[in-house]
C-alpha cells in the first residue's frame, strides 16, 4: 500500500524523498530507492533525517 498524498518530492541520486501524512495527523518522511534490485525504503520523523539517509544511501544495485 502506498501513501497517496506525497508532496515535496526530491531526488538524491536514485533515492526519492517524499513527505506525507500518515492519516493520524502526523507527518512522515519517506526515503525510497528507485534503483532496480535495491529495496531500500524507510520512514523518518524529520525531513532532515530522510534527506540525510537518501544522500548517504549506498546502493547495492
Ligand atoms: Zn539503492
Amino acid at each position: 500500500m502506498r501513501p497517496n498524498r506525497f508532496y515535496n518530492l526530491a531526488r538524491f541520486g536514485p533515492v526519492r524523498v517524499g513527505t506525507h501524512h500518515d492519516g493520524r495527523g502526523r507527518t512522515k518522511h519517506t526515503a525510497v530507492c528507485t534503483a532496480p534490485g535495491c529495496d531500500f525504503s524507510a520512514d523518518y520523523f524529520t525531513r532532515a533525517s530522510a534527506e540525510l539517509a537518501a544522500r548517504t544511501h549506498r546502493c547495492k544495485a
